[in-house]
């Protein structure tokens, strides 16, 4: 069972992302003013009576135009509202209806979504009276709250709690998940769309004036019978670019994503090639042990012989000889051409990363790897590596014991690695080793 999401839609200024900091208790809604960092939809998540809930906060886009104005919350909460389970609609409680409120008060009746009408700003007892003016939005229950100071936080999020079935509602929300895939990369590269893609429906934010970016969110995926979790991340950028608190935050969000998953994809940019900035990101993957497939988006823009897959790979990987033990693949999010093998593949991957050599066979190939080639000796010592075994998977661990584990040379234990490789199926997954005296 999926974790329950809450939308809250709202026009801007009624104290959505102060309400949504709130519940949260960290910076996970973006309060800045800036044009075009502002983003469409911020998503995070807390725990109430020990249960987990989503919550996405429908951000601020302010086009000046009234009309385009309205149509663009509208659509903007339709898209919220098309993902929740319930819908938070929140107005201002010193200000009168406006025509944004009623537009989108009837927008979220017309969704069927249960929901609940949040007056803002009632900072005192005397405030709550505000509640009365909106009766006419035909939204119940109305509840005052002052977001700003916390007052009547906790009654909001019982309501809300009682309105999703909370208490009969599973704990283990995520128990039968069997596949967590992150979509990782620089900003612009295709994420969103091949999120789109994999779920088969529009149900993402792509509109044509705000900008698209979005936060991570955990989106639930049926593949064969299989529950995939897609965690689909904004841009990841490079460190010391950073110079604004936002950027900072998608990346910190970024690096969390690579650590909940069990396989990220590392969207490349085809038309761009492979750089300096996904080099980082791949990086971030491998250090973090994690399972890892390259796909190349935007294969339809490329001009393409015979040979152009094949010839991109070398490409790539001699750029970046780690990429070796790595599968790429290359796809259009936007056709979907051979968007279907991404999922297989990240199974075969993750079948991979999970797997456990028995100490037989390690020591078998153990023994033929060094009668291909023996251990030089070093400062004088003849180095004897006596056994492996496996200690960890997901990612593997091989404990390799010898004499003099110190002495091993680097491009020794790099044929080892490879020899590995070569007889282990471990394509897309980090392998650690580990030296130890016996
Ligand atoms: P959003 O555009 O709906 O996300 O609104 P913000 O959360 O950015 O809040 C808009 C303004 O209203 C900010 O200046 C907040 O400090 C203020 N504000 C938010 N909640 C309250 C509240 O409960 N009481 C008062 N007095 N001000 C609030
Ligand atoms: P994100 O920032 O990584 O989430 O990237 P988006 O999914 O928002 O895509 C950025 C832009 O690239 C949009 O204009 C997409 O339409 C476009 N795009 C994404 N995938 C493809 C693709 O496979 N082919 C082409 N031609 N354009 C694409």
């Amino acid at each position: 069972m999926s974790i329950p999401v809450v939308a809250i839609v709202g026009r801007p200024n009624v104290g959505k992302s102060t309400f949504f900091n709130r519940v949260l208790r960290q910076r996970k809604a973006i309060v800045d003013s800036q044009e075009g960092i502002t983003r469409d939809r911020v998503y995070g998540e807390t725990e109430w009576e020990g249960k987990r809930i989503s919550f996405i906060d429908t951000g601020g886009f302010i086009p000046e135009d009234m009309d385009v104005f309205n149509a663009a919350v509208r659509e903007q909460a339709k898209l919220a509202m098309s993902e929740a389970d319930v819908v938070v609609l929140m107005v201002d409680g010193r200000e009168n209806i406006t025509s944004s409120d009623q537009v989108l008060a009837q927008a979220v009746r017309e969704s069927g979504n249960p929901h609940i009408l949040i007056v803002n700003k009632c900072d005192n007892m005397k405030q709550d009276q505000q509640i009365h003016n909106f009766y006419e939005l035909g939204i119940e229950p109305i509840m005052p709250m002052s977001a700003l100071t916390g007052r009547l936080t906790g009654d909001i999020l019982e309501a809300i709690g009682i309105k999703l079935n909370l208490k009969d509602r599973k704990i283990e929300a995520n128990e039968s998940t069997d596949l967590q895939l992150a979509i990782i990369g620089m900003p612009n590269v295709g994420k969103s769309s091949l999120v789109n893609a994999l779920l088969r429906k529009e149900q993402t934010i792509v509109t044509p004036i705000a900008g698209t970016t979005r936060d991570s969110i955990d989106t639930p995926l049926k593949w064969y019978g299989k529950n995939v979790i897609l965690i689909d991340t904004a841009g990841l950028r490079k460190k010391s670019k950073i110079t604004e608190d936002v950027e900072y935050y998608s990346t910190v969000r970024a690096i969390r994503s690579i650590n909940q998953c069990d396989v990220a994809l590392v969207l490349i940019d085809a038309e761009k090639g492979f750089g300096k900035q996904d080099r980082s990101i791949v990086d971030q993957v491998i250090k973090a042990g994690k399972g890892l497939v390259i796909v190349v988006n935007k294969w339809d823009l490329i001009e393409k012989e015979t040979n152009t897959m094949a010839e991109t790979s070398e490409t790539i990987r001699n750029q970046f000889p780690k990429l070796n033990d790595f599968p790429i693949l290359f796809i259009s999010a936007l056709t979907k051409q051979r968007v279907s093998n991404i999922l297989k593949e990240a199974f075969v991957v993750y079948e991979n990363l999970k797997q456990v050599i028995s100490t037989n066979a390690l020591n078998t190939f153990l023994e033929q790897a060094v009668k291909t080639r023996s251990v030089p000796a070093e400062r004088g010592k003849v180095i004897r590596i006596k056994f492996i075994k496996q200690v960890s998977s997901a990612p593997p661990l091989f404990a390799t014991y010898a004499n003099y584990p110190k002495l091993i040379p680097t491009h020794y234990k790099r044929f080892l690695e490879n020899q590995l490789r070569k007889v282990f199926n471990f394509n897309g997954v980090p392998i650690r080793f580990s030296y130890r005296k016996s």
